[in-house]
């Protein structure tokens, strides 16, 4: 069996809507605009089947209805009646099966309390929850939920494949060098990102591994990201879910 394609295509000023094909069929993720769809499937001559979607963030769902009416396909993603076009509605620890692979759908919450992530064939697609460097804002949940989901993907294998909804990475590594300086790992990672992007080249994606190791949204637990808080005089009871908020309200206002 052909191997499983995995392509984004941009879409507005940032956002990556994530194209899986295979022998001339596809899937997409997140679409948030048709247009940039409709070329590419044109382009390639693909037949669309199935959007996946991980919340209802417009910047996300906008193209859904014009893709639909198009090409017939179906949609899968979370109970939310802001999405009425939703024809397969998943729940945490549903299987969800794309081109032939099986994904499972696993509840992140935070972002929005809807979020959901797919996850199958070494691959996670989080939308807005976990970045290249940094993490979504928490616009629904908590800060504790934000972490909670978080630390799932954290804990999914090392070299599984990161594939988020935005190009943020080189503003999240600005921030991350902010909070920590002299972290070699952060250092090193946000220079591998730059020269991408110096040749106009996703950053993405990333991997687990990675983002365990230089992203400090995924260190909440780790004695530099916390003395680097203290060091700039932030206030860190020791707490995970504190160090966690602790940076996530310091992004904020960055
Ligand atoms: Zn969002």
């Amino acid at each position: 069996m052909a191997e499983l394609l995995i392509e984004p295509i941009e879409a507005f000023s940032d956002n990556y809507i994530w194209l899986l094909s295979r022998a001339g069929r596809a899937f997409v993720v997140d679409p948030g605009d048709a247009d940039p769809v409709l070329a590419r499937l044109e382009k390639d001559s693909l037949e669309l089947l199935g959007i996946l979607i991980t919340h209802h963030h417009f910047d996300h769902i906008g193209g859904v209805e014009q893709l639909v009416e198009k090409t017939g396909c179906q949609v899968w993603g979370p109970n939310n009646s802001k999405m009425p076009f939703i024809t397969n509605v998943v729940a945490e620890g549903d299987s969800v099966t794309v081109l032939e692979r099986q994904f499972s759908v696993m509840e992140i919450p935070g972002h929005t309390l809807d979020h959901i992530a797919y996850v199958g064939e070494g691959a996670v697609f989080c939308g807005d929850t976990l970045f290249a460097g940094g993490c979504g804002r928490v616009f629904e949940g908590t800060l504790p939920m934000m972490r909670q989901s978080l630390a799932r993907l954290r804990d999914l294998p090392a070299e599984t494949r990161v594939y988020c909804a935005h190009e943020y990475t080189l503003a999240n590594f600005a921030f991350a060098q902010t909070v920590a300086p002299e972290d070699l790992a952060i250092l090193s990672r946000s220079k591998e990102c730059e020269q991408l992007r110096a040749q106009g080249l996703p950053t993405v994606p990333t991997s687990i591994d990675k983002e365990r190791l230089s992203n400090p949204f995924m260190r909440w637990d780790d004695p530099a990201i916390v003395e680097a808080l203290v060091k700039h005089g932030r206030d860190i009871p020791a707490q995970e879910d504190s160090v966690f908020a602790e940076l996530r309200q310091w992004k904020d206002t960055f």
